[in-house]
């Protein structure tokens, strides 16, 4: 077995080789332990492992080397002193929950969140006692109004930025100060950028959460999450994960490394094909909007500029015509895929009117920003050329119009 120390590697380097524990058979890749369960020397070995006087793996519902080589990966991207892998995105938000919050806690939220993390947090953690107070999209973009709707009981401050798909920014150091002057702490989902565009940790925030079915993956082949902060923090999360069992599976998690031996690369190629894409829908006569933090039009592209290393894959315009003329923009397409899903080598469209954001009161989905020509593409890797001709079609019929 030799082990390297990485502590001055690259996240590009750290991605690709960190930690990497070569068995007696010298394989060149990371092994996938597709194992439930381990073997002791002794009983007195296995009475050792089973309290925890001595480390080393007990059950794979809480410890599986092609896990924890996910972990030890994706938090030293992160900046994190430790990540806790999960089943998904959703169960690493509830883990996350599970682990720090108690009854009569409360939870101050961005309104601008993920559909399923408004649901878990509406329909389960409120039915146990822990409030939840949203901010409005509008006013998410003002630390003051954070600072404003926050009580004794939060515990927990929890945004996505840029947002979905509004591509709103909070202020990330300004919010964790607010958190911080509260005994609060910070949570950002870091979903849409992956550490290699934002760090949040670096930034103030105190934990981030991944669903690494999105970009980490990137491939579109599987489900799972993850949590990453502070070792007190994680040690809680951990705990929950061991207990209540929403663990990752070690084939995803294999699968979830060898996404990021690629992330550093895939998320600069999939940055600018849309940051290229953004411009040439901006200046179509059919497109009335274009939300992407990475055009000067955007209102916050100084604080896009000063936190992300570059702008991020998910574009949402709005055409002239409402529900019709977006629909009919989408159903014009023959290449692009028409579905909710994001984060893939391949191009996603959608309308988040009637699918992501179809749950929303039209009272709601208003305030929300999010209006009936809004069309949503999740930038992929086709070539650039067949992914503008696959959009030009619709949009050119409209234009005519
Ligand atoms: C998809 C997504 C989630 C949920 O992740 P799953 O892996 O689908 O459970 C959470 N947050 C954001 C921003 C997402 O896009």
């Amino acid at each position: 077995m030799s082990t390297y120390d990485h502590s001055e590697w690259s996240a590009e380097t750290a991605a690709i080789r960190a930690f990497h524990q070569r068995t007696h058979e010298q394989e060149h890749v990371d092994p996938l332990y597709m194992t439930s369960s381990f073997v002791y020397g002794s009983a007195a070995e296995a009475m050792r492992k089973f309290s925890g006087e001595e480390e080393g793996n007990v059950y794979a519902r809480f410890h599986n080397p092609t896990v924890q080589l996910f972990e030890k990966r994706l938090a030293a991207m992160e900046g994190g002193e430790q990540c806790v892998a999960t089943s998904s995105g959703m169960s690493a938000i509830l883990s996350l929950a599970l682990g720090l919050l108690k009854s009569g806690d409360e939870i101050l939220a961005s309104s601008a969140l993920f559909g399923s993390t408004v649901g878990l947090f509406r329909n389960y953690l409120e039915k146990f006692g822990v409030g939840i107070r949203f901010i409005s999209a509008t006013e998410v973009v003002n630390p003051e109004a954070w600072e404003k709707a926050i009580t004794p009981q939060t515990r927990l401050l929890f945004a996505e930025t840029p947002s979905n798909p509004l591509a709103t920014l909070i202020d990330i150091r300004a919010v964790a100060d607010v958190a911080h002057r509260h005994g609060a702490l910070l949570v950002i989902d870091n979903c849409f950028c992956t550490p290699v565009l934002q760090q949040p940790l670096a930034l103030g925030a105190d934990i981030v959460v991944h669903s690494a079915t999105k970009y980490i993956d990137g491939q579109g082949r599987a489900i799972g999450g993850a949590v990453v902060g502070r070792r007190e923090h994680m040690q809680d999360i951990f705990n929950v994960v061991r207990t209540c069992g929403p663990c990752l599976s070690p084939f995803n998690a294999w699968l979830f490394t060898k996404g990021l031996e690629t992330l550093s690369l895939r998320m600069k190629a999939h940055c600018e094909q849309a940051a290229a894409l953004a411009e040439w829908l901006e200046a179509h006569p059919a497109v009335a909007k274009v939300y992407y933090c990475g055009l000067p039009s955007h209102p916050q592209h100084e604080l896009a500029k000063r936190q992300l290393r570059a702008f991020g894959a998910v574009v949402g315009f709005e055409v002239h015509g409402g529900r019709d003329a977006a629909w009919s923009v989408i159903d014009s397409t023959q290449m692009l895929s028409i579905t909710g899903n994001l984060g893939d080598v391949r191009t996603t469209i959608t309308h988040p009117a009637t699918t992501t954001h179809g749950k929303l009161t039209l009272e709601q989905r208003v305030a929300a920003g999010i209006e009936e020509g809004l069309i949503r593409v999740s930038v992929g890797l086709e070539g650039l050329d067949d992914i503008k001709r696959d959009l030009a079609r619709g949009l050119d019929a409209l234009a005519a119009c």
